[in-house]
């Protein structure tokens, strides 16, 4: 009889085989600013009515398969300008969207494209979906090289191309007007990946109208409610309606759907956190700027590309010292020397620079 070991490796896809699970470091008794999470919990109060909430969750049934009440209140929620014309699909986190979305455009031989380094969930997703896969590198100061992706699109007539609005890992925000323009010469669907909104505050939103081969993708991940995984996207119906059927009928459990409900009706809570953590990333750029031998690069995220002398040896003292933040040496060529800090409270800030640069 065979060993389960050998009908795996007899079985299980080759590219699948060469590629290890995605690893999330272990963060137990460090300040945690690796992975653009809100640093601030839910007030006491809020805390309080989200418990009553959950106590009355009905989980001994299915969730709700359609999400439709928590898909009111997104669009309830004006801030996040969700048009009324605009169909909604939710998401397991937009990590899930992500998957749906090239599973359902993966026809054989359809092409993916993104600009590199992006976020790397596009790459991994036209791998599982087996799309072919073209990445155009952005400038070394990780601007858009508009002209190349144009050129690109015209060479590789892409099915799909994601675009991160801020882009991940670079925390930059791409003109609107070159991804207006990439979005019109684009073949097939262009997905603007706004995961970043509560930072920006702009949005491709406005402009989705005017571009029916584009829909827009959000989370709620950055915005103080990674643990619940809720993910959506928005654009014309006739889109939302192919990715509904490849959607996994109960992708949201209930009690996600009753987390959102509640913590959407304190959405000006939320925002306020947004506009502090906009502050301390701005206040946090410039201390960085101050030091000799650290590289801020612009943001309009939760986060900033640091470049540093020696990464690997910052991302060890950093991490000795107690502070996680994430090293993308060896990432990418353009990403050499280059650290992610997340943006924390103000005191874990202060603690993650006196990591980054100990005073003499
Ligand atoms: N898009 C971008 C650009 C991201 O950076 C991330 C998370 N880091 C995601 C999507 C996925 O977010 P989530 O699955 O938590 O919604």
């Amino acid at each position: 009889m065979k060993t389960a070991q050998q009908l795996a490796a007899e079985l299980v896809r080759p590219e699948i085989r060469a590629i290890n699970a995605y690893h999330v470091a272990p963060a137990t008794g460090l300040i945690k600013l690796d992975a653009m999470e809100n640093p601030y919990r839910l007030p006491e109060a809020v805390r309080a009515e989200l418990g009553r909430a959950l106590a009355d969750v009905a989980i001994n049934r299915y969730p709700d398969a359609s999400g439709a009440v928590v898909k009111t209140a997104l669009r309830d929620t004006a801030t996040l300008g969700i048009d009324a014309r605009h169909a909604l699909i939710l998401g397991n986190g937009s990590d899930e969207l992500i998957q749906i979305v090239a599973t359902t455009l993966a026809k054989p031989g359809a092409t993916m494209l993104a600009v590199e380094p992006s976020f790397v969930m596009y790459k991994a997703n036209a791998m599982l979906a087996q799309m072919r896969y073209a990445g155009v590198p952005l400038r070394a100061d990780f601007t858009l090289d508009t002209d190349a992706v144009l050129a690109a699109i015209g060479r590789e007539k892409p099915a799909l191309v994601f675009l991160a609005y801020p882009n991940n890992p670079t925390g930059n925000l791409f003109p609107l007007a070159d991804i207006e323009r990439i979005v019109a010469a684009a073949p097939g669907l262009v997905v603007i990946d706004e995961a970043y909104h509560p930072f920006a505050q702009v949005s491709f939103a406005d402009v989705l109208d005017a571009h029916p081969n584009a829909i827009v993708m959000r989370t709620l991940s950055k915005l103080g409610l990674a643990g619940i995984r809720l993910g959506y996207a928005f654009g014309d119906p006739a889109w939302i309606a192919e990715f509904d059927k490849t959607r996994p009928p109960y992708n949201l459990n209930s009690l996600t759907q009753a987390t959102a409900l509640i913590v959407l009706r304190h959405a000006d809570m939320l925002n306020e956190q947004a506009a502090r953590l906009r502050r301390d990333r701005d206040a946090l750029i410039e201390s960085l700027r101050a030091m000799e031998g650290v590289e801020p690069f612009p943001s309009a995220a939760n986060f900033v590309l640091t470049r540093v002398a020696d990464a690997n040896a910052t991302f060890a003292r950093m991490k000795g010292a107690g502070v996680l933040v994430k090293n993308l040496h060896g990432w990418h060529p353009l990403l050499s020397n280059c650290l992610r800090l997340s943006v924390g409270t103000p005191d874990e800030n202060a603690a993650m620079l006196q990591a980054l640069q100990p005073a003499a």
